[in-house]
């Protein structure tokens, strides 16, 4: 098969969002070529996710073997890629936060100590309060939100602003909730590295229609990479507060988490620490406190590093059991659980 009977074949190939133009005439066809036996077409597109690509590929393949190709191969490219600047999201101005009023990231040295918990409670407690609250859910690696909130699966809206796309937060439980798992699966979170990361979390908090909010909370991701400097560097996060259990271990990575936040570069005030997992009490014995993780490590860390323990949450089965079913106890009254979380609310409200 010659070049020439390549494009002959693909003549009849057309484009039905576009008047039925062929791809030739729509400059689509980036490349050919033929060896052995194998026809090797490169369609380009002008954007990403043509919703017609899938059929325009199939549709130029089968052209291809019908025009006795023995084989086809068929792929795309995306010709206008956006230009770079775009991409690492650098034209991403702080507009939407000029109504919020304080921006507190939660975060924590480890992963698995509780920090999307305490995040979504204190958010529903900060909102039960009466203060206009927003949550942007940027653990990147573990998105939990949408599934503690029962917001799983739910598309936030976004409206076009001339050449910016601006997504709304989904609403409830009197919070607007942002988060990385309404766009992403967590597989596909999961890969994300660098800036690849750091751009979508830039945009899930930047991009949003915060409107006016008394605090918006910044549920971060674990650890103290490089996610988490160029997070406190774009973000005009006023300062941190920082979950830990009483475990040595994660006392450890508190650690770190404090010196990040306190590094030179990036100065910014921890307001405090909660020790999450302090002591569990079974059901059946009240007045019982076992002491699972340690006890008392969260009150000598925050006095070691000069910072305020704002409190102190047991292990209960509803926390958990609230998370797994989109229903988190702060929503609950005149109970233990919420009462936790209420008071670490009332702290964290006497910071603005
Ligand atoms: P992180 O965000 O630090 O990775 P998560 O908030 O996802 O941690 O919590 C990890 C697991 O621990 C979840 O299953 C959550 O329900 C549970 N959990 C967190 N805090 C408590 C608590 N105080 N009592 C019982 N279970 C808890």
């Amino acid at each position: 098969m010659t070049e020439k009977e390549i494009y002959l074949a693909l003549s009849g190939v057309t484009h039905p969002a576009k008047n039925d133009k062929s791809l030739e005439a729509l400059g689509m066809i980036d490349r050919v070529s033929f060896e052995d036996g194998k026809a090797r077409v490169r369609l380009a597109f002008d954007k990403h996710r043509d919703p017609l690509a899938d059929y325009l590929i199939g549709a130029c393949r089968a052209a291809l073997v019908a025009a006795g190709a023995a084989d086809a191969e068929v792929t795309a490219i995306v010709r206008n890629e956006a230009p770079a600047k775009k991409h690492a999201g650098l034209d991403l101005g702080l507009e939407e936060l000029s109504g919020v009023r304080h921006i507190i990231g939660v975060a924590s040295g480890k992963g698995g100590v509780g920090k999307s918990t305490v995040a979504v409670n204190l958010a529903i407690a900060l909102a039960r309060e009466g203060y206009c609250t927003g949550l942007a859910d940027a653990d990147v690696y573990g998105p939990s939100v949408p599934k503690m909130t029962g917001t799983e699966g739910m598309i936030p809206d976004a409206v076009q602003e001339g050449d910016r796309e601006i997504i709304l937060p989904i609403e409830k439980y009197g919070v607007k909730w942002m988060s990385i798992g309404y766009f992403a699966s967590p597989e596909q979170a999961l890969i994300w590295r660098g800036p690849m990361a750091c751009n979508a979390l830039k945009q899930m908090i930047l991009q949003v229609r915060w409107g006016e909010l008394d605090v918006l909370l910044i549920d971060m991701p674990p650890g103290t990479g490089d996610i988490h400097i160029s997070l406190v560097h774009d973000i005009p996060m006023e300062g941190a507060v920082i979950v830990t259990t009483p475990q040595s271990v994660a006392l450890a990575d508190v650690e770190k988490g404090i010196n990040m936040f306190r590094n030179d570069s990036v100065r910014k005030p921890i307001y405090g620490l909660v020790e999450n997992m302090s002591w569990f009490t079974p059901a059946e014995l009240p007045g019982n406190r076992y002491y699972i993780f340690g006890k008392e490590g969260g009150n000598a860390m925050a006095s070691k590093y000069g910072i305020p323990l704002l409190g102190q949450i047991p292990i209960f089965q509803s926390i958990c059991e609230g998370g797994d079913s989109g229903e988190p106890v702060a929503l609950q009254d005149g109970r233990p659980d919420s009462a936790a979380f209420r008071s670490i609310a009332l702290s964290v409200a006497d910071i603005f």
